[in-house]
Order: C-alpha cells, then structure tokens, then sequence
C-alpha cells in the first residue's frame, strides 16, 4: 500500500526538506581533521532545534545517533561518537532526517574530509550522485517504480570502470516511501531485479527517497557487533547520495535539494515542480 500525499502535506514535507539541507550544509562545513562524528551530530541537533523540527533518525530502531556518519569502508549507518576522528582523506557519508509537523524527509551526501583524496574516490562520488540524479529524472507520472531503479543501475553501468575493477552497487538497502513516516513501501532497489516485477505506477503525490550506495569492489555488506555500523565485505570504500522526491501534478519536486533540484533536473529536460514554499 502507497500513502499518496496531498499538496499541503508536500508543502510540509518539503519544509522538512529545507531542514535536512541545512543540517547537511552545517555538518558538510564541519567535517574537517580533527572533528568527531559525534560534533557533527550536535551541529545537526542544533539545526533540528533551531528550526524546531524532530529528529527521525534518533530512537529509530534504537539508533543512538540524530544523523548517520558513515567514514570510510562504512557504507550506512554509522553511529556518530567521539572516537571516531575524522583524518585528512577521510570520505564520510551524513544521513540525516527530520520531521515538521508530522511529515518526513531525509537526504545523504557524502562529503570529502581535508584534500588529497585519489581521483577514484572522487569519481565514485561523482558516479553515485549522478546516478541518483538519473534515478529522480526517472520520477515521472505514468513510470513505473523499476523505472527508477533501471536508470540508477543504467548510469553506473554505463561509467568508465574504476582502477579496483568495477562498482559495486550495494544489494542489501535501497530506496523507500516517505511521508508520515521515514521508512514506508514501497523499497526501491538501486537496480533491477525482473523477480520483483515493475512496482507500482508513479502518481502525483508519490514520494520517495532515492539512495543509491556504490563500493569501489564488492556490492556484499555486513552488520557490525553494534548492529548499525555496515561496512563492505571487502573493505573498499563507497560512496552515498539521498534525496526525497515528491511527484506533483507539475512534475518531480525535490524536497531535500535548496533549489528543489530545478538545476539538475534541467539537464535532463525536466523542469521541477514550484516550490510550494516560495
Ligand atoms: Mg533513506
């Protein structure tokens, strides 16, 4: 079952939106040598109580944290702490959600700690956003949700392959529905499994949350004994980008973008919904 969203309840996820992008803002600032993950959480708390939203992410499950800071060869779900210092080099991915008025949204960038990082990691990161922004191209009345999931797996596919041999695009998390709550049907694969079918039909007022995760080795996971922290098998490093995107009658939204994702999508010949905000 898919909750469809009514325009005023858009409006409150897209404010929502706008608080996840200023946490992001905040901590992308933040996450420089010599910083813990566990600074970065109190910048994103201050951010939810400034602009008097609730975290999602704190309780969820248990989770301890108001973001996720996942470093390294840690792909999701990081547990922010103050052991863990970031180092120049460094890749962290930050999670983060919060809610308005009862309505969610929830977005992840990764971000670059200090300078000198290798030119793959920075194309892993490339190719991950991207691929996330061809997934959210694909938010299109009439589309079904493989649709998505085709054009996420169709961008990485098609780049140049890494030095350490091919992407691996992570199997065992994806993309959801989000609305009156974070994590909602329908999941959305980062590429195409012809078991599952083709999903349901994309209408105005679906809302989604498009993440994909991409390793520069194996798309194989594990679950640490803390039964959050999920690293690559293989201890390569990976790369991930989220955004929460809301189908309007005038096209896709992108709740989580500053700009409601006007800009990228405009490369794709979409033009983004009106901010209902503005
Ligand atoms: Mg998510």
């Amino acid at each position: 079952m898919v909750e469809i969203k009514t325009p005023e309840q858009i409006a409150k996820m897209r404010a929502a939106g706008l608080v996840v992008a200023a946490m992001h803002q905040a901590c992308a600032a933040a996450a420089v040598p010599g910083a813990t993950t566990k600074d970065l959480d109190e910048i994103a708390a201050k951010v939810l109580a400034d602009h008097g939203a609730k975290p999602n992410f704190l309780g969820y499950g248990g989770f301890p944290g108001n973001i996720c800071t996942s470093v390294n060869d840690v792909v999701v779900h990081g547990i922010p702490d103050r052991e863990t210092v970031l180092r120049e080099g460094d890749v962290i991915s930050i999670d983060a959600g919060a809610i308005v008025d009862g309505w969610h949204a929830d977005a992840a960038i990764t971000a670059f700690v200090g300078s000198g990082h290798k030119a793959e990691l920075h194309e892993l990161s490339r190719v991950t956003e991207e691929s996330m922004w061809a997934g959210i191209a694909a938010v299109r009345k009439g589309h079904r949700l493989v649709d998505i999931s085709a054009a996420i797996e169709g961008y990485i596919r098609r780049q140049p392959r890494p030095a350490s041999g091919k992407y691996g695009i992570v199997e065992d998390y994806g993309g959801h529905g989000i609305g009156s709550q974070m994590h909602m049907d329908p999941h959305l694969l980062n590429y195409v499994d012809k078991r599952r079918g083709r999903g349901p039909k994309l209408v105005p007022g679906f809302c989604i949350a498009i993440e994909p995760m991409v390793s520069l080795g194996t798309p194989r996971t594990h679950v640490l004994a803390d039964e959050w922290t999920v690293k690559t098998d293989d201890g390569s490093w990976s790369s991930h980008w989220e955004h929460s995107v809301a189908l309007t009658e005038a096209g896709p939204l992108v709740l989580t973008a500053p700009d409601g994702g006007r800009e990228k999508l405009a490369a794709y010949g979409i033009t983004a919904a009106p901010d209902p905000l503005d």
